[in-house]
């Protein structure tokens, strides 16, 4: 059905294609849910739930006719590629995490009363570097020391390596906002969350968005890696057409790990500890999204064994369920128990 102009599908027959049941309505909530799996959004809002991870939409969940529905971009874009990773091929080639430390030199960042969103960047990026090569990666990083680096030669850098991710590191500022957000490349028509509103340049074919599916599946394995193990508020999964995310050829997100311009925040950033943490959300990051891209139905059996990947996190510990071999991967938090 068209509702100012779009195409949307009812909320009822996605729940239903995902196996997730009826809808269950709560005012103007909305909540489908099936085991460990579960999706919920609200009328005329874009803050959508995967699995308890927050999204936000491109559009907002329209009500009519007593029903509520889903935009098909938003279906296309974030909902099949994040539900159904396992049908995105080629994750089993990553080899490389192309590290990218906002800022650097002359360019500051943003400043807090303990220090520089530059020198937070390179230091999360230098800790994560160490943990993924343990795990056994190649590392590249756009900048290794304090060093002004344009955003092309930062592209271009990240596009000579094919069988990798990138990942870009920054802080926020901006008032009192606090928490973590996870940005990665806005499909073609969709508009940027950083804009006043839709853009003719929104309709611009680029380079990114070959990589429309891997992005998404990143963000959330991203996200998910990120909100799970802080307790900062989950600002949520966010669209952008920043240089770094646009114009690279490789899936790619920019983390924004905190509010420098928040006390609380900028202090819990100032602490080594914290950056630890974020650096080890960045390899359970690339685990989650390689094990969730990489799963082949096949695979299934073998991997209810119990997870691969070193982690006490519980959307790792989730396990697919038997009797739905089309959905066999976890990659966002699941409920407390699962
Ligand atoms: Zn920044």
């Amino acid at each position: 059905m068209k509702i100012g102009g779009r195409d949307y599908v009812p909320l009822d027959d996605v729940a239903d294609f995902y196996g997730l049941g009826k809808v269950q309505r709560e005012g103007n909530d909305a909540i489908m849910e099936l085991g460990a799996r579960s999706l919920k959004g609200s009328a005329n809002s874009v803050e959508f739930y995967i699995n308890r991870l927050k999204f936000n939409l491109s559009y907002p969940i329209a009500e009519q006719g007593g029903r509520l529905w889903l935009s098909r971009m938003d279906l296309t874009k974030v909902l099949e590629p994040v539900l159904r990773p396992s049908k995105i091929k080629g994750a089993e080639r990553i080899d490389t995490i192309v590290l990218d430390a906002g800022h650097g030199g002359y360019d500051k960042g943003a400043p807090s009363s303990y220090g520089f969103e530059k020198d937070y960047s390179l230091d999360v990026c230098q800790r994560a570097r160490m943990l993924l090569m343990q795990a056994g990666y190649k590392v590249a990083m756009t900048r290794s020391s304090d060093v002004f680096v344009p955003l092309y030669d930062r592209v271009r850098f990240a596009n000579q390596y094919p069988n990798a991710l990138f990942i870009s590191i920054h802080f926020n500022s901006g008032g009192a906002g606090t928490g973590l957000e996870t940005y990665t490349l806005a499909p073609r028509g969709v508009p940027s969350m950083m804009a006043d509103g839709p853009r003719i340049s929104d309709l611009d074919p680029c380079p990114g968005h070959v990589n429309d599916a891997e992005n998404i599946a990143l963000a959330t394995a991203t996200h998910a890696a990120m909100v799970m193990r802080s307790r900062m508020p989950d600002r949520g999964i966010k669209r952008a057409r920043f240089v770094v995310i646009r114009d690279i050829t490789i899936p790619g997100v920019l983390i924004e790990g905190g509010f420098l311009s928040n006390d609380s925040d900028a202090r819990l950033i100032a602490t080594p500890a914290y950056r630890q943490q974020l650096a080890a959300s960045v390899v359970q990051a690339v685990q989650n999204y390689r094990r969730a891209v990489g799963t082949q139905i096949g695979e299934v059996a073998a991997r209810q064994e119990g997870p691969r990947v070193e982690t006490n996190s519980p959307m790792l510990r989730a396990t697919p369920s038997k009797t739905d071999p089309q959905t066999p991967t976890v990659i966002t938090p699941t409920a407390p128990g699962n």
